[in-house]
């Protein structure tokens, strides 16, 4: 019997109603057989992760790779160099490498499979950009280059043991996120990144629900860009309103794990690539940022 494909893998082998070489019923055996082939290298693969993480936002421009980066930062704080890993998802507009300072750096290939590069405290890091030969080079495919992509991705890369794998997906809900969510076998759980504003509480809603349909665990929501204290009085201004988080927590039944203040150095600090949370461990959004690694650690059972 042949089983449904995952939707990515639709797109990858696209359905055929005369295939030139093969007969429809055959063509689909083979791709059905040929993803499930995928899914076990994936599945070898990611064995030695104890943790896979994904981190989503209803829409771009939230902040999601940023928390991404710090998260991790934060998490290798604890647990040392190279047991951490981020994988990029966002193959239009990757930004990862960046805000780590982990650019120009070629992916090598050996016989385990390719390796991550690195970032501060070795935090492994595999990006689409890393594939793009100049910084204008725009990535223009169409729903099957991308599953492609990410298929690849997944299969080929050689993490290693990790604790912690956070994988950045891409903005919204759409067919790369889908992809990427299904492919990943196990997932631990799911972040939401929101800001404290109303009208991203009403995306919130579709990727708490993009979760559920997918039976993904929902480890909790991070409100970003919430509040900003200005340095010269000490004012406290809600440029996004207030307590957006607290009001989709409750009325969705998520948990919030904490909530990031506007901070300039967060965004100077993403722009040069410096390790925020260990350069400016003293300031709030960085204390948030182990707050909210120490909130992860607890929902694991591991404090
Ligand atoms: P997304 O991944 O959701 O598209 P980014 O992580 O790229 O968003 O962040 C968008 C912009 O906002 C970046 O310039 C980033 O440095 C900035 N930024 C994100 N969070 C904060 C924050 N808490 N304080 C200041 N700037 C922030």
């Amino acid at each position: 019997m042949i089983e449904k494909p995952a939707r990515g893998a639709e797109e990858a082998y696209p359905q055929t109603d005369n295939h030139p070489c093969l007969g429809e019923k055959s063509f689909m055996e083979k791709a059905a057989k040929e993803l499930e082939e995928i899914r076990s290298v994936i599945e070898a693969r990611m064995r030695k992760i104890r943790r896979k993480i994904l981190i989503l936002s209803g829409k771009g421009g939230v902040g999601k790779s940023v928390v991404t980066a710090n998260l991790a930062l934060a998490l290798a704080l604890k647990h040392g160099e190279g047991r951490v890993g981020i994988l990029d998802g966002d193959l239009t507009g990757p930004s990862i490498p960046k805000i780590l300072k982990a650019r120009g750096q070629t992916l090598r290939a050996g016989p385990p499979g390719i390796f991550p590069a690195r970032g501060p405290l070795g935090i492994k890091v595999v990006s689409m950009d890393y594939l793009l030969p100049e910084d204008e080079t725009p990535v223009i495919w169409r729903g099957p280059m991308k599953a492609r992509a990410i298929m690849q991705f997944l299969s080929e890369i050689a993490w290693g043991e990790l604790e912690y794998l956070l994988v950045d997906l891409p903005p919204g809900t759409g067919d790369e996120a889908l992809t990427i969510a299904q492919l990943i076998p196990k997932v631990d759980g799911a972040i939401i990144v929101t800001l404290p504003s109303e009208l991203s509480q009403l995306i919130v809603r579709k990727a708490i629900s993009f979760c559920r349909r997918l039976e993904l665990p929902v480890i909790g929501l991070i409100e970003n860009m919430s509040g900003f204290t200005c340095p010269s009085c000490g004012a406290r201004i809600d440029v996004f309103m207030r307590g957006g988080g607290e009001k989709i927590a409750e009325e969705m039944g998520v948990r919030l794990l904490g909530k990031i203040p506007l901070d300039p150095d967060l965004c100077k600090a993403s722009d040069l690539g410096e390790p925020y949370v260990i350069a400016h461990r003293d300031r709030a959004a960085a204390q948030e940022f182990l707050k909210i690694s120490d909130e992860l650690e607890r929902f694991f059972g591991r404090d």
